[in-house]
């Protein structure tokens, strides 16, 4: 079934500053099952192929090398409607545009650290989903 599912990554300054706890919370609180969870540091090789739809985008060399900074936490999040729902919830790109009580208000520290990733589309959610996790490790 198509349309239930999306990714997440609580990106590196996020962990550091660990705000892990706190914004799992507000995924849960906020409805959504989390039915793949792993913490991993993403190589440089890794992370290019992960942003690979961003490889013409100026930032991209920046943000590879800011996702295999430090460590991070992936997981697979499930609800109605899961990609649009929560892109809702954890606001606009930039953290200082984000709606007030947003993930990224709340835990973004700049438009490069704004806190998680959340994928775009159904599609993306998907092939991020294989990405991290074997069928092993999704319940
Ligand atoms: P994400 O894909 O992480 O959920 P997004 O879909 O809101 O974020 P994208 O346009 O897909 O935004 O950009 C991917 C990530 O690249 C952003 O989350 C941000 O960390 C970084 N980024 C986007 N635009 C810029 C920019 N102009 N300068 C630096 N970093 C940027
Ligand atoms: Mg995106």
């Amino acid at each position: 079934m198509s349309g239930h599912k999306t990714l997440t990554m609580i990106k590196p300054v996020a962990f550091g500053k660990n705000y892990t706890g706190k914004i799992l919370a507000k995924i849960t609180e906020a409805g959504f099952t989390i039915s793949a969870m792993k913490m991993t540091k993403l190589t440089i090789v890794q992370a290019q192929a992960f942003y690979n739809v961003h490889k013409e985008r100026p930032f991209y060399n920046d943000l590879v090398e800011f996702m295999s900074s430090g460590p991070i936490v992936a997981a697979v999040l499930e609800k109605e409607n899961a990609v649009e729902e929560y892109r809702k919830v954890i606001g606009a790109t930039n953290p200082e545009n984000a709606d007030k009580g947003t993930i990224r208000d709340l835990y973004g520290t700049s438009l490069q650290a704004n806190a998680v990733h959340g994928s775009d589309s159904d599609e993306n959610a998907e092939i991020e989903a294989s990405f991290f996790f074997s069928q092993l490790e999704r319940f």
